[in-house]
C-alpha cells in the first residue's frame, strides 16, 4: 500500500476512535437521542474529516441502520443497549469503528460481541480464511450463551466505497476468501439473546446514491443535487433540506437511483451488541487503524 493512502487511513481511524470515545459519554439515561446523533456527527467536521456514513444509533432489538430524523423525540432509558456505530474519511479512506453503551445490566452480551472481535482480530494474517475468523467470532458469543448475527458481516473498504470484497463473516463459513497482505476491512461482530438473524423493519433513514442516471421530477433532481457531494456515500432522511426531499426518495428508490438501508433487527424484545474496527492487512498480522 502506498504510504500516502496508509497516512489517510491512519488519520482517520485516529480520529474516529477519538470521537467514538467522547460520544459513548454522551449517551446517559434521559439524554435526548437526536442531541447525541448530531453532536458526534459535528465533532467530524471540526476534526477535518468527513463523514462516511451517518451516525449509526440502533437501539436493543435495533442492530444497525438507525439513526435520527427530523423532530426524533427519542430519549435514552434505563436498560437501553445502544450500538454507536461511526465512520469518518480522511479523502475518501475509511475507518468504521462501532461499540455498545449498556443502560442496564448486560454487561455480559457486551462482553461478548467485545471478546469475539479481539479473538477474531489476532486471527489476522495473510494466508488465514474468513471462515476462520468468522469461527473465532461464532465460538466467543456462543460460548457466553448468545447468537451471533448470521446474516450480518464486515466488509471490505476502499476509497469512498463502504461494502466491497472481502466479506467477514461473524459465523464459521466454509470456501470463504483467503486473507492478503494490503487487503483494508471491517470486523463487526453483533452478539444477540434473540435468534442471531436480522430482518428490515419499516423504518428507513440512511440511502445511498448508486446511479448517475438522470431524472426528470424536479424535486428528485435537487435530493440528488443536494447530496451530489457525498460521492456516493451513505446520507441520512435528516440531511435533506425541506418535506419535498422527503417524498421524493421512494421514487428514486424505486428508479434504482438509490439504495436504501432499513433499520435490520433481531425479534421484538431482543438485545443486541456489537463492536467494530477497521484492519488492514500486513506481512505477519494487521494494524488496527481504530484503537
Ligand atoms: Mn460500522
Ligand atoms: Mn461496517
Amino acid at each position: 500500500m502506498d504510504d500516502a493512502v496508509l497516512d489517510n487511513y491512519i488519520l482517520a481511524g485516529k480520529i474516529a476512535a477519538k470521537i467514538l470515545r467522547e460520544g459513548e459519554t454522551r449517551i446517559r439515561i434521559g439524554t435526548s437521542y437526536l442531541e447525541v446523533v448530531e453532536s458526534i456527527e459535528s465533532r467530524v467536521a471540526e476534526e477535518g474529516a468527513g463523514l462516511a456514513f451517518p451516525l449509526n444509533l440502533s437501539l436493543n432489538e435495533d442492530a444497525a441502520h438507525d439513526t435520527g430524523s427530523v423532530g426524533d423525540d427519542r430519549v435514552f432509558a434505563r436498560g437501553d443497549v445502544a450500538k454507536l456505530d461511526l465512520g469518518v474519511h480522511i479523502n475518501g479512506y475509511i475507518a468504521d469503528t462501532a461499540t455498545t453503551v449498556d443502560l442496564g445490566s448486560n454487561s455480559l452480551l457486551v462482553e461478548a460481541s467485545y471478546q469475539a472481535l479481539e479473538h477474531a482480530i489476532k486471527t489476522v494474517r495473510p494466508g488465514v480464511s474468513v471462515g476462520d475468523v468468522g469461527a473465532a467470532i461464532q465460538y466467543e458469543i456462543e460460548s457466553r450463551g448468545y447468537r451471533p448475527v448470521s446474516n450480518l458481516t464486515g466488509h471490505g473498504l476502499d476509497r469512498f466505497v463502504i461494502h466491497r470484497p472481502p466479506t467477514i463473516p461473524n459465523v464459521r463459513v466454509t470456501g470463504g476468501v483467503i486473507l492478503e497482505e494490503g487487503m483494508v476491512f471491517a470486523i463487526e461482530p453483533f452478539a444477540s439473546t434473540g435468534s442471531g438473524r436480522v430482518g428490515e423493519k419499516t423504518k428507513k433513514e440512511i440511502y445511498q446514491q448508486i446511479s448517475n442516471k438522470p431524472v426528470r421530477v424536479p424535486s428528485a433532481r435537487a435530493v440528488l443535487e443536494h447530496i451530489r457531494d457525498r460521492r456516493g456515500l451513505p446520507f441520512a432522511r435528516r440531511w435533506l433540506p425541506d418535506k419535498k426531499s422527503d417524498i421524493a426518495l421512494p421514487g428514486l428508490v424505486r428508479t434504482q437511483h438509490l439504495h436504501v438501508y432499513p433499520v435490520l433487527a433481531d425479534i421484538a424484545g431482543s438485545l443486541v451488541s456489537q463492536h467494530e474496527h477497521t484492519l488492514i492487512v500486513t506481512g505477519d498480522g494487521c494494524i488496527v487503524t481504530t484503537r
